[in-house]
């Protein structure tokens, strides 16, 4: 017999004097029924992506602080959470992500609950969460995430370059893991050390926690780069002591250490899905996600700019299944009429694959399958106009 389809939620983005856009964001919050779902006085972190400096694709402060209130209302202590990123960029560290996140908007006067990176000031708080899947035995997820009670996913739904659409599944798989996690994800390899850039100034050897990285001589047609500090030397790395921890790729002050971005797009999806699991774990009661159908740019909120949307905007979307809503989220966008001001070359018309159409070599239905055969949630979806 057939499970009971999930319950998405979506409103629309009409409004008028008496129903704003707040007020339907309200209603999607409470048709989760929160109360029963969140623990009591719990310390609830709402995961978003605070957007890197130069985007603006994503979710805007004020909305996000109708969360925050309606956390606080149920006697739970919210605060808005990320971890750092795998590139170097301007939310790589805690100092620099905060400072970000504040001249996005997201400043305590505004959404009135703290931010806190859950995997620390330089990505090292990160707790090993046991999910004993083909993929991984153990994930690494940014610790204060883990530490939390309740958990409430706040994803900016647009296009990805690797997963082919970005939604509640990458927010939590992806942007809940600490460095170390991404690296996994992202590779197969450890980080490559280019000679052509090392100043050989020992700067990652003091930070590799494996003792996996020495300097060792030059070859004979190696030319040091100007600035070296030993003409003569590079650095070089062990890769059966490398754990993957990403920490090198982050001080190396002349970006000569690369991160292979080899993965192979399926097991990539799958190796995110099985983080999401990690995510998820002790929290598959204590979860609420919403999806933001909004400046639904082509590529993810890691680049400092955004392109134009593939669709107009649509809407909000929530439900306490995750794949449900990621799916529902995917059928919606697809559904839509394309932009003709956008990367989109075929697929315009209501009903052709967006996604397929800008990443041709992209299934993005593996995420939802393998989503699905792990008991993440189900792919069969009702849709609830509120
Ligand atoms: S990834 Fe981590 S363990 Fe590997 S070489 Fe870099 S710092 Fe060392
Ligand atoms: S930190 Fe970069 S430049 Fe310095 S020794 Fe390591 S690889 Fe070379």
């Amino acid at each position: 017999m057939c499970a009971m389809p999930s319950k998405v939620f979506f409103a629309d983005l009409r409004a008028n004097p008496k129903r704003s856009l707040n007020d339907k964001i309200d209603a999607l919050i409470q048709a989760l029924e929160p109360a029963g779902r969140l623990k009591p006085g719990g310390l609830t972190a709402i995961k978003i992506h605070f957007g890197e400096k130069g985007n603006t694709a994503f979710i805007r402060p004020v909305l996000a602080r109708r969360f925050v209130d309606a956390v606080k209302a149920l006697g739970c202590k919210p605060f808005l959470t990320d971890c750092n990123t795998l590139y170097v960029g301007t939310r790589s560290e805690a100092a620099s992500h905060l400072i970000t996140a504040t001249e996005n908007g997201f400043a305590y006067s505004v959404m009135g609950a703290p931010l806190i990176i859950a995997d620390g000031l330089k990505g090292h708080s990160s707790t090993a969460v046991r999910v004993d899947l083909p993929e991984c035995a153990e994930a690494h997820i940014g610790a204060e995430i883990v530490e939390a009670d309740n958990l409430v996913s706040l994803a900016h739904f647009k296009g990805h370059e690797l997963a082919g659409f970005g939604g509640t599944i990458k927010n939590l798989g992806m942007g809940a893991a600490s460095r170390r996690g991404k690296l996994f994800m992202h590779s197969n390899v450890s980080p490559e050390i280019a000679a052509s850039r090392c100043i050989a100034c020992g700067e990652c050897i003091l930070r590799c926690p494996a003792a996996a990285i020495q300097l060792v001589k030059r070859g004979p047609e190696e030319k040091a780069p100007l600035g070296s500090k030993h003409a003569a030397l590079k650095s070089s790395k062990d890769p059966q002591k490398c754990i993957g921890c990403g920490d090198c790729i982050l001080v190396c002050p002349t970006g000569a250490i690369q991160i292979q971005w080899d993965m192979q797009i399926p097991e990539f999806l799958r190796r995110m899905v099985a983080y999401t699991k990690a995510v998820l774990k002790g929290k598959e009661e204590r979860g609420l996600f919403f999806n933001f159908l909004t400046d639904i740019s082509p590529a993810c909120d890691c680049y400092p700019f955004q392109d134009a949307a593939m669709v107009p905007d649509l809407g909000v979307a929530a439900s306490l299944d995750p794949v449900a809503l990621d799916q529902a989220s995917a059928d919606l966008v697809n559904q839509a009429q394309g932009s003709a001001q956008s990367q989109l070359k075929h697929a315009h018309a209501p009903g052709q694959d967006k996604f397929r159409d800008i990443y041709p070599r992209v299934d993005w239905e593996i995420q939802l399958d393998y989503a699905q055969e792990i008991g993440l949630g189900q792919r069969a979806y009702e849709l609830v106009r509120v």
